[in-house]
């Protein structure tokens, strides 16, 4: 494994880095204050190619490879988590099952609709009121075949960009009878009839990145909307999660970094007994800890990205670097409000955001305890 970027990754990683910086993290204080989701940004995303990233260029895409995919996600957490979050949903969850799964059909129809920015995004529905973590026990919506069509029923929750997307992919019981190859995944647009998307979730951070509850009621699609194949939703929503492990553990590298940048500025200005507060060894230690900390999570991150673009098994790795690289924000954010007292607390000082917005990183796409369990499942698999 190469441990330097190659020529084409440092300029893609200065391109966002630009791009974060003067569209993302302007507005990260306003986006999070009056809970709006920052469209303008994501519009100019679409010419730069951020929504695109794991589509082919035949249909809009700039498909790159998973270490810039990683590289991207880290810029945009640092701008802004709250944006960050829906590029990170519309690439890895929204897109991603339709150029890895999907017809030549959908392919056409969707994805080059969604990666111009001149549209709106696209989003997965896996999680319901219900389930989250037991989708293969727990997923009651159900899509059953009359005529040629799908026909949906069921509630799905927390779902990201719900409410500004041109679809949403449903996971959804296509056998009654369970079992793993019960599911599968089903494309609704969302202006179909039947569909309804609640009010945006009142969350604790992440506050300008809108999540809905959506319930579909006889909702009518045609069969060439499955994504993939007929039972093997489950299967293809693993494989998805995978890769949008890295993007999550991206992010929360990002905004640690951002909080980290913040510490370090305020630490080196801040007066105590006489002295800058950076010259107490205590201070120090932190912020060395928090640099450890974050140099290794990218490391591993990078290594996950870079056996999947090598093409080889990489489902434990994603389980580590996103295990690491969000609880990792937890703690250096938490040090980073440490060193600012009481400012650190105040939201007047971005560290606070920052704290919020990487609570939900040990969460979503599988939760801490989730991805202790997929990688200790490998470590005794061991022979
Ligand atoms: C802001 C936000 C955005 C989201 N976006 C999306 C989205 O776009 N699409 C989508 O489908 N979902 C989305 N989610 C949902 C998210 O993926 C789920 O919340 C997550 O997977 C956990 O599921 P749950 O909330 O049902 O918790 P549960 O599965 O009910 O888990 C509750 C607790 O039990 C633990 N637990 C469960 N099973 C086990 C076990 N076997 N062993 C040990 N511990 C266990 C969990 O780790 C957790 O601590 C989002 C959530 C939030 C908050």
């Amino acid at each position: 494994m190469n441990f330097d970027l190659n020529n084409e990754q440092k300029t893609w990683q200065k391109i966002v880095h630009e791009f974060a910086e003067k569209e993302l993290l302007p507005k990260a204080r306003e986006v999070d204050e009056k809970e709006e989701f920052n469209w303008e940004a994501v519009r100019k995303g679409g010419p730069v190619g951020l929504l695109g990233m794991n589509i082919p260029e035949e249909f809009g895409g700039s498909n790159v490879d998973y270490i810039s995919n990683a590289i991207a996600f880290e810029e945009l957490g640092w701008g802004c988590g709250s944006t960050a979050l829906a590029f990170t949903a519309h690439n890895g969850l929204g897109t991603s099952p339709i150029t890895a799964y999907g017809s030549e059909d959908l392919k056409k129809k969707w994805l080059p609709m969604v990666a111009s920015g001149n549209n709106k995004l696209a989003a997965l529905a896996l999680t319901e009121p219900g389930a989250g973590s037991d989708l293969q026990g727990g997923v009651t919506t159900r899509a059953e075949k009359v005529g040629d069509e799908w026909v949906i029923n069921g509630a799905k929750m927390w779902c990201t960009n719900a409410g500004i997307a041109e679809y949403i992919i449903a996971l959804v019981r296509t056998d009654p009878k369970g079992g793993s190859k019960s599911l599968s995944m089903i494309l609704v647009p969302t202006d179909a009839k039947g569909v309804a998307i609640g009010p945006a979730e009142k969350k604790m951070g992440l506050r300008g990145s809108p999540t809905h509850g959506v319930t579909f009621e006889n909702v009518r699609v045609p069969l060439g909307n499955l994504v993939g194949a007929e039972g093997r939703g489950l299967q293809q929503t693993l494989s998805t999660l995978d890769a949008g492990r890295i993007s999550i553990g991206a992010i929360s590298i990002g905004l640690a970094r951002a909080a980290m940048e913040a510490t370090v500025n305020y630490a080196r200005e801040r007066k105590a007994f006489g002295q800058s507060i950076s010259e107490f060894q205590a201070i120090q230690f932190k912020l060395a800890d928090m640099e450890t900390e974050i140099e290794l999570a990218r490391t591993y991150i990078y290594k996950a990205a870079w056996l999947k673009d090598q093409g080889r098994p990489y489902t434990k790795e994603a389980g580590i670097a996103k295990l690491f690289a969000t609880e990792m924000a937890e703690r250096v954010i938490y040090e980073a409000i440490q060193i600012h007292g009481g400012y650190g607390y105040s939201r007047e000082y971005g560290v606070e955001r920052m704290y919020r917005d990487a609570r939900l990183m040990t969460i979503g796409e599988g939760t801490s305890e989730i991805q202790r369990l997929v990688i200790a499942r490998r470590v005794l698999a061991r022979e």
